[in-house]
Parts: C-alpha cells; structure tokens; sequence
C-alpha cells in the first residue's frame, strides 16, 4: 500500500484568547475564577524562547518547568493534514499526549509541541548531535505521535534527552534547595573557617593594643617557642605573658589556638 503523505499544516487561531471555543458563559466562568489568568498566561509557552539569543534567567527555567502554559478547557489543537490514498486525513495533538509525556508540552504561539527539557538544557548535553525538532523547532506533524516507531517515543529514547531531563531535575532541586548545592556548602565551610580564625586573631590583637596604651614592651629576653612548653622559661616578656594571662583568666579563643596552631 503507498502512502502519501502532503504536510499541511493548519491551526484555527493565532492568540490564546482566540482559542476558546465558547467566548459566552463558559468565559464568564472562567473570568470568575481566580486562576484564569494564570491559565491563560501564555508568558510561559516554551515557544517564546526559542532562538532568542536572550539567556533565560532561572526563575523563568523554573517556571516553565513547572508551570508551563497548558491549554485551557475548550482550546482547538493543532493539527496536522496528510493525504493517504487520495483522502485528506487530519491528525491532532490531543490531551493525552502531553498528559502521557511529561516532558512534552504544546506551544501555542508556534502551533507545535516540544520538549520543555531540551529546549532548556539540551544544548549543553548534546555532544555534537544536530538538534532540531522538539528542541530547535516544533513538532508539527502528528501523524507518528503514538506507538513503538513515534517520534515521542524515538525522542525519549536520545541520549541528549536523558541527559536533558537528568539535568533539568538537578536544576530543580538546586534551585528549591540551594543550601544542597555544593558549591554552597563549601561556601560555608568556608566562611566558618574565616570567622574561626577571625575569632582567634582577636584576643591576641587585643593584648598588642592593651601593651601599647601602657607603654608596656612586647618583647622580653626569651620570647620564642611554644607558649604551652612545659620548658619555657619564667618570664618571656609583657606580650607573651598577658597571653598566659588571658588563657589562664579562661580564655577558651585563645588556649584552642595555642594548643592547635602549628606555628
Ligand atoms: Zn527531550
């Protein structure tokens, strides 16, 4: 049996408002229920982002990820027209497909379906392979959107796509978790580990300034070595006795960084 297959590509409206099918007391109710004009924010069609040389910040990655616009109740598909064996046959995208493929969504200002995952993220997962349709343009022939051979199912099966999707999900739980990422966490080892020595800095500081308002000399005859050595003689000085001093007052700083300092 020869197929032939004519690609024609039509759709019945151009904006979103357009597409309701009955503007009348279907609307109103919609109109009276808060989320309609979430509904049909279509700031959040995929389609708008595509080959824009604009980068797209991360809360919009975010939220096309997971609030991208979905066709509202009454909304006409896309649809695609081939010709077999002399008849005109009209293939649509239906609900079902996007509810079935959680990685697919309907563009409505281009009319066609792609992958929110790829779109995001596969241009750095690709390796080199030419991406094109679900990704750099829509799919706009819904002949093979079902079965082993559709092009959802050849699409899901990319390495770019797995790659795409695993990256779209680290994406997600670094941005609700940010304190998970690890560049954070080493962060905040960090910044622990600069007050810590910041902390240790301060009781030693304290006796140079305090040895200067008494005009009292730092240095005495022996002032090198350990402070803690069992050894060190009876009297090293202003400077390295008030130390003494302050640690044996109880100051906790001061005696952990004599104890742990290696030099
Ligand atoms: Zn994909």
């Amino acid at each position: 049996m020869q197929k032939k297959i004519n690609d024609v590509f039509s759709s019945t409206s151009t904006s979103t408002s357009s597409t309701l099918t009955d503007p009348g007391t279907h609307s109103e109710n919609l109109k009276n229920d808060e989320s309609y004009s979430i509904i049909i924010d279509d700031s959040l069609d995929i389609g708008k982002f595509i080959n824009t040389s604009i980068p797209i910040d991360d809360f919009t990655k975010c939220a096309l990820l997971e609030k991208h616009w979905v066709p509202p109740p009454g909304y006409i598909y896309p649809f695609s027209i081939h010709i077999r064996q002399g008849k005109e046959i009209k293939r649509n995208v239906l609900p079902v497909h996007l509810q079935n493929n959680h990685w697919l969504v309907l563009s409505d200002c281009m009319k066609g379906l792609f992958c929110k995952y790829c779109v995001l993220f596969a241009s750095n997962t690709s390796n080199n392979v030419t991406l094109q349709t679900l990704v750099k343009k829509p799919l706009k022939i819904f002949s093979k959107l079902t079965g082993k051979d559709s092009d959802l199912k050849r699409h899901c099966n990319n390495k770019y796509h797995k790659f795409a999707v695993e990256s779209g999900n680290n994406f997600l739980a670094a941005y609700h978790n940010p304190q998970k990422v690890i560049i954070n966490q080493i962060n905040t080892q960090r910044s622990i580990q600069v007050s810590e020595n910041r902390k240790r800095l301060v009781p030693i500081i304290e006796t140079i300034i305090f040895c200067g308002r008494q005009n009292l000399a730092l240095r005495g005859h022996r002032d090198d070595g350990f402070l803690d050595d069992d050894a060190r003689p009876s009297n090293e000085g202003n400077f390295r006795e008030l130390l003494m001093f302050r640690i044996s007052a109880g100051d906790k700083t001061l005696e952990n960084h004599i104890k742990t300092t290696s030099s």
